[in-house]
């Protein structure tokens, strides 16, 4: 066999060399392996840690702006890289190229992106990105900093006349909520205002609504009513925006008290999901939905045992 020559540095090849007569370094010179922008911009929330490009704030794992940089890239450049050969790529932090902003924020930097062929190691090639990376609060954040702003509304009124039993509502409510804002930084309560009879809860989000209703289902009994009032409509999506609001009313009395209804008297024997049974002063029995309790005409006072 003859001897052969890379028909672009002169240098002696065997059989194995790739292409075109051409040694592998010179080949990966004239064929790179993967193409990569020449400056990557993007945006980081300083306050959660999200990345975006174009105003979809994606998760990071991290608080780092380095490790957030890193996946930043992975998914955002990377990812998009679309190739024949599959690589594998390692990312170096060039450390020299750091500019720091006033605030310390790392801002401008320089990251060698070593891109390696799948099935064969020394098939690989190298290539710099100059990443530019801006602060500012994602939308999310911005809503929860300002503490004004939700999409729903749950009203707990109750007409005990001490606040005792609401206050440990509100109290098992939060601590429900603050599990799920661990899971979901989108769910949270923007405020909470005491009313004469309870308390009026804004939420993030109709979904936290739901949650909260099927968790209070789960540990109390109540009258629950819906309502949705027609806010605006989303253009993007075509759909029209509600704010949501229920109100949830507690008894203002317990299995076993005995109540006065319309200056008459009953034993209230016992409390189920979503009815009463009283007896009256003659031993009947009589069932009445909370719906009952929560009309306007009807007084509903504790009475003490004995005036019966
Ligand atoms: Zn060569
Ligand atoms: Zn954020």
């Amino acid at each position: 066999m003859p001897k052969r020559f890379c028909a672009i540095c002169g240098k002696d090849i065997d059989e194995t060399a790739p292409h075109f007569g051409m040694c592998l370094n010179c080949y990966l010179k004239e064929n790179p392996l993967f193409e990569l922008p020449e400056n990557f911009n993007f945006k980081i929330c300083n306050y959660c840690g999200k990345f975006s490009k174009k105003g979809n704030w994606i998760q990071s794992d991290s608080y780092e702006a380095l490790d957030i940089i890193i996946q930043a890239v992975e998914k955002l450049v990377l990812k998009e890289i679309k190739n024949d050969t599959k690589l594998d790529f390692k990312i170096i932090p060039e450390e020299d190229s750091f500019i720091y902003s006033s605030r310390g924020f790392l801002v401008n930097l320089n990251l060698r992106i070593l891109g390696e062929s799948i099935t064969d190691s020394d098939i690989s090639s190298e290539k710099v990105l100059s990443v530019k990376v801006s602060y500012e609060l994602c939308k999310n954040c911005t809503n929860l900093k300002s503490g004004t702003y939700f999409t729903s509304i749950l009203q707990l009124r109750c007409n005990l006349e001490d606040f005792d039993f609401l206050n440990l509502v509100i109290n098992n409510i939060t601590d429900f909520v603050e599990k799920l804002f661990e899971k979901d930084e989108k769910q949270y309560i923007s405020n909470i205002d005491k009313q004469k009879n309870g308390f009026d809860l804004y939420l993030s989000t109709n979904e936290l609504l739901n949650h909260i209703i099927s968790f209070m289902k789960a540990n109390y009994y109540f009258g629950l009513k819906r309502t949705k009032k027609l806010v605006g409509r989303d253009h993007q999506r075509g759909k029209n925006i509600y704010r949501l609001k229920a109100v949830i009313r507690f008894l203002p009395f317990n299995k076993n008290d005995y109540i006065s209804i319309d200056n008459q008297t009953f034993y209230v024997e016992n409390i189920k999901k979503n009815s009463v049974i009283l007896r009256d002063k003659t031993g009947k029995r009589i069932i009445k939905d909370f719906d009952f309790f929560f009309t306007e005409k009807v007084m509903v006072k504790n009475v003490k045992e004995g005036s019966i």
